[in-house]
Order: structure tokens, then C-alpha cells, then sequence
């Protein structure tokens, strides 16, 4: 599990944050009227790594690398100049650095910065690799005994979603309207979701890009980085629309991440192995090694005006299927990867009722509600409604943690004359 590493910003030290000099998380922030720029997490404070390289405090290539609002030009360094990076950082942050006293005025608080979204996302492709959530979904569908589809223990499932529509933290969503049909009504209507819903994941990022087939080794090499994800989901839009080519303007209203990436050498300490195969894998798709993380998660929801409620616990190493292997999985038709693209885990539901991570799996289908803290029920979202995902690695006296992945529901747009 490692030690903490010390840092001489002493909030940085404390067993409750979730950033100590282990982690080194990257966002993208502003404080006052300063344009956003590029920041690292570091206890309760955000180090300017912009000004780091202006300063020449922080040399990563013989042009600046961090003087645009995102990450993806370290992407693009490669793994090398990703390890000099934290290496660098950690002499810059670790306790009796001789440069704290240059490093220091490039602090700056975390409670009273903004934070945009820490990297551009190429594209964004989504999984359904949660066994736990595939077995609840498909016998809420399909009955107990054809619960898992055929191909779901031999394939990493996905869909191609839209890079357009991933959000940071903070941004409300609101309420999309869409096609519902009621499973007794002959005819669809067009109506505001009904049924919106959650989804627990977590997002890799791709740091580097792909020409053709590539080892589930070589796939977790590409692998710059992880960030909380809210893949949100329109239940009775996607009951109407999926088949046969899946999922489409349900899962296209907003997906939510985390304003910190989390680098994959932060979480290596917490590497272990997907649950047993219940099917052998093909060759190109076999683990060479452990591929998946021990890092606890949670929901919490608070409606409009009330406390929080956590909904759900579970923990990522639940995945049947690892990024690496999706993203093996992915480049196997010849389809270019890119830095910046995104992929899904799908949702990370435990094997426990209270481990369920989305609504449609917590209420059964609407059959049985949850009750909150304040007494009100839930089957699915309601407007007002906020929901934050939390995520922490655990280890000695320290966690590697993301921050929050928060966003609440808006009420529908009234409809507009085009869609009248
Ligand atoms: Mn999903």
C-alpha cells in the first residue's frame, strides 16, 4: 500500500484528504478574474503548474507544455515524460524541498478556486462491464436465466457515445425529453424522462494513441489516468429506443467526471486482479497481470433543500473487465484510439443490495423505492435532486482520492416551438 509521502503543505499530510503528495491529482482551475489554467492537488490547495513552468521551476519539454487550460499536451509526452512529471512535482512538494520558497506563491486555496474540465476529451466511448450490473439489468429484462446476453463473458461491451456531451463537476443537468412508451400503450409519446437515473463509473483516459491491435499490456501503458464518471441515463428512453443498436439520445443528455484526474501512477499501489473468469478469455484479451484497482466508491443523493443520503457503496475492483482489456478490445477492428478519448467502465454495482450503482438497480425497477435520510422515497431522480460520487484508494494513514463528481437535476425545458 505504500506511505504517505509529506509535503511542507501540511494539509497535504492529513489522513482525511484526498490529496496527498502521493497523488498529485490534475485539474484545471481559476481563482479571481484569472484565466484557467493548469493546477495539481495538494491537500486543501492547488499549485499553479502553469506558473511552476513559467518560472522555470518546471521543465517538461524545450516548449511550454501547460500554458493551455488542459492536460492532454502531457498526454501526448508519452509515459517517460509522465514519470518526470510526478518525479519532479514530488522534489517540488516533498518536505525540505529547497524550492519551497519559490514554489509557495503559486499556491493557491481549493475553497476559493473554480474548476473546468481538466482535460478535452477526444471521444467518448462507454462500457457495460459491471457483472453484478449486467446480471441485475438483464434479469429485470430478460428473466434470472438468460440474465447475462451470450457474447457478455467473452466481449467487453460498448457503445460509441458523444464526446460533446461530458461535464465537470458542478454543471447542472437538466431533465431530457425523449420518446417513453409505456409497455401497455400501443403508440410512443413525446414527454420529459420520466425515469432518470445514474450510473456509478469510472472514466480511463488514453494518454497515448493507437495504430491498430494492441496487448492488454500495451493498453494499460497507453492509460494516462482515471476520473469519476456519472454516465446519466434516461431509463424509459432507452427501454424504447436500444434495439437492435443500443443505447442513443438516453445516455447522450450529459455525463458528469470528477475535475481531478487521478494519474495511473497514483493508484499503483492499489493494483489487483479482476474477479474469476467465468469463461475463458481469447488470447488477445487475457490479463498478463493484475489490471483493475482496489478504490472504494459512493453515491450520495440530497434532494432539493435536504440532507445527503448515501445510496450506495462499492468498490471498482468489482469490473469483470479492466480499461486495459476495453481498450484492447477497442483498437482490435483497426479503429484509431486517440489522447484524450474516454472510455467508461459501465456501472460498478457490488454483489449487495446497498452496493447497486444506479437507481434502476437500487429501486428494482421502480418496485421497490429507497427511503432517504429525511423520509422522502426514491425510484429514480427527481428535479432538485444532487448527486455526488466520491472515490478513494486507501492506504497507510493516506488516501488517493478524486474529489467530487457532483451535478443536480434541472426541471425540463419548457418545449420549444420546433418540437411542437
Ligand atoms: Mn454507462
Amino acid at each position: 500500500m505504500g506511505e504517505l509521502r509529506k509535503s511542507w503543505v501540511e494539509s497535504a499530510n492529513r489522513a482525511d484528504t484526498d490529496f496527498p503528495l502521493n497523488n498529485l491529482a490534475l485539474g484545471v482551475f481559476s481563482v479571481g478574474e484569472t484565466e484557467p489554467r493548469c493546477g495539481v492537488a495538494i491537500g486543501s490547495m492547488i499549485v499553479d503548474a502553469c506558473g511552476l513552468e513559467e518560472d522555470g521551476l518546471l521543465v517538461l519539454a524545450e516548449t511550454p507544455v501547460l500554458d493551455v487550460p488542459f492536460w492532454n499536451e502531457l498526454m501526448e509526452l508519452g509515459p517517460e515524460a509522465w514519470a518526470a512529471f510526478r518525479a519532479r512535482m514530488t522534489a517540488l512538494l516533498a518536505e525540505g524541498s529547497e524550492d519551497r520558497n519559490r514554489v509557495r506563491p503559486h499556491l493557491y486555496r481549493q475553497a476559493d478556486a473554480a474548476l473546468y474540465m481538466p482535460f478535452l476529451v477526444s471521444e467518448y466511448t462507454d462500457f457495460y462491464a459491471g457483472k453484478h450490473h449486467a446480471e441485475n439489468v438483464g434479469t429485470m429484462f430478460r428473466g434470472p436465466e438468460n440474465a447475462l446476453p451470450p457474447n457478455w463473458l467473452s466481449i467487453p461491451i460498448g457503445y460509441n457515445g458523444r464526446a460533446s456531451s461530458v461535464v465537470v463537476s458542478g454543471t447542472p443537468v437538466t431533465r431530457p425529453w425523449g420518446q417513453l412508451k409505456a409497455p401497455d400503450a400501443e403508440l410512443p409519446e413525446f414527454a420529459p424522462c420520466r425515469r432518470f437515473d445514474l450510473e456509478l463509473e469510472m472514466g480511463a483516459i488514453v494518454g497515448q494513441p493507437s495504430e491498430g491491435m494492441v496487448s492488454v499490456a500495451q493498453a494499460d501503458d497507453m492509460i494516462f489516468g482515471y476520473v469519476l464518471l456519472n454516465d446519466w441515463s434516461a431509463r424509459d428512453i432507452q427501454a424504447w429506443e436500444y434495439q437492435p443498436l443500443g443505447p442513443f439520445q438516453a445516455k447522450a443528455t450529459a455525463t458528469t467526471i470528477s475535475p481531478w484526474i487521478v494519474m495511473k501512477a497514483a493508484l499503483e499501489p492499489f493494483r489487483t486482479s479482476t474477479p474469476a473468469r467465468a469463461r475463458p478469455l481469447l488470447p488477445y484479451l487475457r490479463e498478463p497481470g493484475p489490471m483493475i484497482y482496489d478504490i472504494d466508491l459512493e453515491v450520495a443523493l440530497a434532494p432539493e433543500g435536504g440532507a445527503q443520503t448515501v445510496i450506495a457503496r462499492t468498490n471498482y475492483r468489482e469490473m469483470y473487465y479492466s480499461a486495459a482489456q476495453q481498450l484492447a478490445h477497442h483498437a482490435t477492428s483497426g479503429c484509431p484510439m486517440n489522447v484524450g478519448d474516454l472510455l467508461g467502465s459501465g456501472t460498478i454495482s457490488g454483489p449487495t443490495k446497498d452496493s447497486r450503482g444506479s437507481l434502476l438497480e437500487l429501486s428494482w425497477g421502480g418496485k421497490e423505492p429507497i427511503t432517504l435520510a429525511g423520509g422522502e422515497t426514491r425510484s429514480f431522480l427527481e428535479d432538485g435532486d444532487r448527486l455526488t460520487l466520491r472515490g478513494a484508494a486507501k492506504g497507510q494513514g493516506y488516501r488517493i482520492g478524486f474529489g467530487e463528481c457532483a451535478g443536480k437535476v434541472v426541471a425540463a425545458m419548457a418545449l420549444p416551438d420546433c418540437a411542437k
